[in-house]
């Protein structure tokens, strides 16, 4: 009923509706934050567009904040609405004047930042680096060797706080700071020689790494950050961060909290460097011919054709003519009796091949158990393209019966090897296997899907829209739409 009023063109009662909205938002400087984003039932936050924060991926906004400001809306009850900013003046600014219920942003905590804010549980420690471009500078050893250089940071970070504590011990330190640039910024600024050191986040400087090939660390500062959210300081926020209490709690418990980690941050950090400049070497040299084919197929079988190109390098390094010699053949490797299961006649050609192999994993993805979800299902059906449902099942039996939960690829990666051993696979219905093999399998794939994504992400620099109501919940963002 009250779907039909708001969507009648200009009926009475819509305005109503919609003036109250405005009423609430804007003109209740006294009302309880928690209470507003019930009664709203929109939880508004802050953020910064960037691989570790929050991007579009597939026309989908993804990333680490993101999902988990997802999981807290749901944990209210309410709809998500992200608002990205540029820099973190903009962002502190918006808390500030309550235009966002918190800020999530890769934020640390910051003995200046507690003055002025609260902030909720931290959900990760990163450290904190000095970065130089190896091919421009000699690498600075100590704090005093930063004295001279052209040091850049983002404004209002705990980056530039960091510095402004140095100063009082190396008072030659100078530097400067952007107000409305992105961290991606400062490190194409070291690329092109315009500055010598930059400091980023860990996990900033591990997803963008493998773009730059000459960047080093120069060494670490201050303590490892701790990233939390942020919220305003006023006591009508005080409910609001029992709640976060009580949230960051409960996934913690239930592992998401270590899911989330684990699919955004961990698994680029372990992958070897040299690899990483093969793969991207091989992303301008060879991708180019087959990306069409791989789009192509992709859009055949649902998939997101980064993924299918990220499982055929890992299989062949996209040659076609590739041949292993075990006898499995072509982009995606496939083998004999397998090709013939799915209708491939010539296994050498590239376009049969990656049908064969999509129709495969896809296969696999639905025949898995109903309650492994995604992202998890994903890496749990390569797991099986890589070593057959059977020793699967195997591994999540061994993963259940040692107090793992076997839904979770973090809890059955870490049992997978253990099939080597006789002691746990002499347990197991389908004895032996290379467990190992899965675990890398997938975990290679993982990140060459990640450097495409992050790849077009900062060549393209496409951000999510900037516009709130894109996130608002439909009937609310019809009656904006019209004001
Ligand atoms: N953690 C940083 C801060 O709180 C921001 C992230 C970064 O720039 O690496 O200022």
């Amino acid at each position: 009923m009250a779907e039909r009023i708001i969507s009648t063109k200009w009926h009475p009662l819509r305005l109503v509706v919609l003036l109250l909205l405005l009423f609430t938002t804007a003109c209740s400087p006294s009302q309880d934050a928690l209470e507003s984003i019930r009664n709203e039932g929109v939880l508004r936050v802050l953020t910064r567009n960037g691989p570790t924060t929050y991007y579009e991926s597939q026309g989908n906004p993804t990333g680490f904040e993101y999902h988990l400001a997802k999981a807290f809306a749901d944990h209210l009850g309410v709809e998500l609405a992200m608002i990205p900013v540029v820099g973190l003046e903009e962002l502190f600014a918006g808390l500030q004047e309550g235009r966002a219920d918190l800020a999530a942003a890769g934020l640390s905590i910051t003995p200046e930042r507690s003055a002025q804010l609260q902030f909720g549980p931290s959900y990760t420690t990163v450290k904190q680096l000095f970065i130089y471009n190896r091919s421009l500078i000699e690498k600075p050893l100590e704090y005093k060797d930063l004295q001279g250089l052209r040091i850049r940071v983002l404004g209002n970070s705990s980056h530039a706080e960091i510095l402004r504590k140095l100063k009082t011990s190396y008072p030659a330190l100078e530097w400067s700071e952007s107000r409305d640039q992105e961290t991606i910024d400062l490190l194409e600024l070291l690329q092109e020689g315009d500055i010598d050191i930059t400091m980023v986040d860990a996990n900033e400087f591990h997803a963008n790494r493998a773009f730059y090939p000459d960047f080093r660390i120069a060494m670490s500062a201050g303590q490892p950050g701790k990233l939390a959210w942020a919220v305003n300081n006023d006591p009508r926020y005080a409910a609001l961060m029992k709640e976060l209490e009580d949230f960051f709690a409960k996934i913690r418990s239930q592992g998401e909290l270590a899911r989330l980690i684990d699919r955004f941050f961990t698994f680029n950090e372990r992958q070897p460097f040299i690899r990483t400049q093969t793969f991207l070497q091989m992303k301008e040299e060879r991708l180019p011919h087959y990306k069409g084919l791989i789009e192509q197929v992709a859009i055949e079988y649902d998939m997101d054709w980064r993924f299918l190109a990220a499982i055929s390098y890992q299989e062949s390094f996209w040659n076609p003519s590739a041949k292993s010699p075990t006898g499995v053949r072509g982009m995606m490797m496939l083998t004999r009796p397998t090709a013939k299961e799915l209708g491939v006649e010539d296994r050498l050609d590239p376009l049969q091949s990656l049908r064969g192999g999509a129709r495969y994993y896809k296969k696999l993805y639905a025949r898995l158990p109903n309650n492994i979800e995604p992202p998890d299902r994903g890496w749990f059906a390569l797991a099986a393209y890589n070593i057959g449902l059977g020793h699967l099942e195997d591994a999540r039996v061994l993963t259940e019966k040692s107090g793992g939960n076997p839904n979770l690829w973090k809890d059955v990666k870490e049992r997978l090897p253990l099939l080597r051993q006789r002691k746990w696979y002499k347990q197991t219905r389908y004895g032996y296997a290379r467990g190992d093999e899965p675990v890398r399998y997938v975990e290679n794939i993982r990140s060459y899907y990640s450097l495409l994504t992050w790849d077009e992400l900062n060549r393209y620099r496409v951000p999510p829209p900037r516009i709130v109501s894109d996130y608002l919940p439909a009937a609310l963002n019809h009656g904006l739409g019209a004001l």
